[in-house]
């Protein structure tokens, strides 16, 4: 089996899984109760959040752990909305922050929803002719999940500071893949999920700078200063700041031995004179790879790769069900022709380079046959 979808989730690391372990089954203690047993709980729990917020430039009280990207997104954006003002996000985010943003519409505020160019990017002028003083939060993914396009975030937070808005970035495709500084790029929240980066799943964090006025999402107990209630999940807290730190420390040696395993599957694709387009940026996630194959049918190119035992996308899982095209190729104004044969190849540190040839191999001979 060759698993070449990571942007839909990750192999847990092994270092991960070994700092999780004692966690589970030794320390297991409530980190909230006074007792010694709990000390281990508590002062892992503390370095982990040390550990994050080093990684992301950001200060250990202004990470609070979650249960991954979507309740990250969820709660930045319907408690960072507060009661009144407009909302701006853009045309081709995750359903995540999409449907937050749908559940505010109901309610009756109003959203714009910025257009992309055909790289998948969101201008900053588009960004400035809509913002002014009436808008309270503007939510840009720092990296999208099916193209991979990396957006200018500096720059959009900044002209959302100069309106006087609060800024979002989704950038649960981003982090532990790309250098992030949350204080350089002037952010006021980013949410993360770890299940991306190598760690575990159902637990992720959102970034909220200091100063940033937010109600909890999540009520009950006094957890996480109060902002979001729940017993921690230690073992798996533990386990995303060990995934995210064996990211971070080679990110340079993982980024570029990615753009390897890119160059084989486009080089073997164009060799044999396949008809396709590389959706994204210049400027995009390494490993991934969306392409539109001419005349192609995404579906059925993702169902006969499985049959040779390699695991692609047609971009979001979520439309991979739907059997649409995207709400992503649509917003980048992808030509019906080749958006229908979209897949998405996301490839990681796990996967060889011999993974990249079969993966173009196998391509070439499906769609040879077509
Ligand atoms: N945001 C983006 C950009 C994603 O790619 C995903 C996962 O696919 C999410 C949010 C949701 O994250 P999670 O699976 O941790 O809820």
């Amino acid at each position: 089996m060759i698993y070449a979808d990571n942007a839909a989730t990750t192999k847990l690391d092994i270092d991960a899984l070994e700092a999780m372990k004692p966690f589970l089954l030794e320390s297991y203690g409530n980190a909230s109760q006074p007792y010694s047993f709990s000390r281990s709980s508590k002062m892992a729990l503390k370095t982990a959040r040390e550990t994050i917020a080093s990684y992301i430039g950001a200060e250990p009280n202004e990470i609070y752990f979650t249960s991954g990207g979507t309740e990250s997104d969820n709660w930045a954006i319907k408690m960072g909305a507060g009661k009144s003002g407009a909302l701006i996000t853009s045309a081709i985010e995750h359903h995540a922050v999409l449907q937050s943003c749908a559940a505010l519409e109901r309610a009756g505020r109003k959203i714009v929803y910025l257009p992309v160019t055909s790289e998948g990017l969101v201008l900053p002028e588009s960004l400035r002719k809509e913002c002014d003083n009436h808008v309270k939060l503007v939510s840009v993914m720092t990296a999208n999940n099916e193209v991979g396009s990396i957006q200018e975030i500096k720059k959009l937070a900044a002209i959302s500071h100069e309106n006087g808005a609060i800024f979002h970035t989704d950038a649960v495709q981003a982090v532990g893949h790309i250098p992030l500084h949350v204080k350089e790029l002037g952010v006021d929240m980013l949410s993360a999920s770890a299940h991306k980066f190598n760690g575990p799943k159902g637990i992720g964090f959102l970034y909220i700078r200091k100063g940033v006025n937010i109600f909890p999402y999540m009520e009950g107990g006094g957890q996480e200063s109060g902002y979001r209630a729940g017993t921690e999940n230690i073992a798996a807290i533990i386990g995303m700041s060990v995934a995210l730190k064996n990211n971070y420390e080679k990110i340079k040696e993982i980024t570029d031995y990615l753009y390897g395993l890119e160059k084989i599957v486009i080089k073997g694709l164009t060799n044999a004179k396949l008809n396709f387009i590389r959706n994204g940026s210049q400027n995009r996630i390494p490993g991934n790879v969306s392409l539109s194959f001419y005349r192609a049918d995404g579906e059925v190119l993702l169902h006969r790769m499985d049959l040779k035992g390699i695991c692609i996308s047609t971009g979001a899982a979520c439309d991979s069900v739907k059997n649409q095209i995207s709400h992503v190729l649509r917003a980048m104004m992808i030509p019906e022709d080749y958006a229908r044969g979209t897949v998405r190849i996301s490839l990681s540190k796990n996967n060889s380079e011999q993974d990249a040839f079969d993966i173009a191999t196998a391509l070439i001979s499906i769609l040879k046959k077509e």
